[in-house]
């Protein structure tokens, strides 16, 4: 018999995920918080709605976890009614959400004594890349559940990396994030500065991008700066959850990141302002606010 994949948290990630993984023709038991999602989804066929996530456990031989954050994913995977609760011996349990490395060891370890094995997977790529399909995908954990959960990755991502043991997924991915935030932050400095002392920011960036300065963030990037267009993407709180991520690790570890500790604040900052939902490119508008100046289209 095929294995059954269970499905937790169908939010923006989650869904397009879950769905590619129907599509390719997996057969999966779904649970969401706000349950409509999951019928939604399971309207469609090829999946079913569990009650709990514990029902999702019981019935599935790999279960994939997309939440936001270490509390979320402690509450369903060990909290009452949760993925423990029901989980068989052998299961396979593949968390993409982005969580602490810490919270991600004493989970495995749990998911250990129970017969179970745990690899943390999270992701970059966002909304379009979980919809084409097209994620990066960073994985920690044993090579052998690398191998077994590989054809889904293929599914949800294009490209799988199996990067070391439990908990190295999360780290990469907090590294990845620091590298997201401070480039981000550098290019929104370069603006501001072009801006206001009349160099336009279209030039600016022609100009960067074909010298060591250019780079795939602001390639990304540049078109939400020259419109001001910062819906969402990727959102400020996200980001600076991630940060706190990469702060507590460095933390756990004796590693200083001076610069991410500013942007952190800046993160903050910009949260305290209202911005907490906007796209993590109006770290423009923090640069801007310090300097009294915006940067207009062409100007
Ligand atoms: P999201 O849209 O906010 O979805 C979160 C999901 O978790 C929803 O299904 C939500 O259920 C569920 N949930 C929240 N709290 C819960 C709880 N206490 N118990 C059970 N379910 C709960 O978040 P997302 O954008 O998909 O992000 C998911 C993860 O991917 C995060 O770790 C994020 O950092 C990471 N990520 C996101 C992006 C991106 O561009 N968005 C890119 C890379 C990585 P409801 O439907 O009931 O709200």
């Amino acid at each position: 018999m095929a294995a059954r994949i269970g499905f937790v948290g169908l939010g923006i990630m989650g869904q397009p995920m879950a769905q590619n993984l129907v599509e390719a023709g997996h057969e999966l038991v779904l649970y969401n918080r706000t349950r409509e999602k999951a019928e939604e989804l399971a309207n469609e066929g090829g999946a079913e709605v569990a009650d709990s996530p514990k029902e999702v456990a019981e019935k599935s031989d790999v279960i994939i976890t997309m939440l936001p954050d270490s509390p979320q994913v402690e509450e369903v995977v060990a909290g009452e009614g949760g993925l423990f609760e029901g989980i068989k011996e052998g299961t396979l349990l593949v968390d993409m959400s982005t969580i602490s490395p810490m919270v991600t060891e004493e989970l495995a370890a749990e998911a250990k004594e129970r017969g179970a094995s745990m690899l943390d997977a999270p992701v970059s790529g966002g909304q379009p890349g979980a919809e084409e399909g097209t994620l990066s995908i960073m994985v920690g954990g044993s090579e052998e559940d690398f191998e077994r959960a590989k054809p889904l990755f293929d599914v949800m991502g294009s490209a799988a990396t199996h990067v070391g043991p439990t908990g190295a997924g999360q780290v990469v991915k907090a590294c990845n994030q620091i590298v997201v935030a401070l480039t981000i932050e550098a290019v929104s400095e370069a603006l501001v500065l072009g801006s206001k002392a009349g160099v336009k920011p279209e030039k600016v960036v022609e100009a960067l991008s074909g010298s060591l300065a250019g780079s795939a963030v602001m390639e990304a990037k540049k078109e939400k700066f020259f419109d001001r267009d910062f819906d969402p993407g990727f959102r400020i709180e996200l980001h600076h959850k991630d940060l706190g991520i990469a702060l507590a690790t460095g933390r756990e570890y004796g590693v200083s990141l001076p610069v991410t500790a500013i942007v952190d604040q800046m993160l903050e900052a910009l949260k305290a302002k209202g911005r907490g939902d906007r796209d993590h490119s109006a770290i423009l508008t923090q640069i801007e606010d310090l300097a009294q100046h915006e940067v207009g289209k062409g100007s």
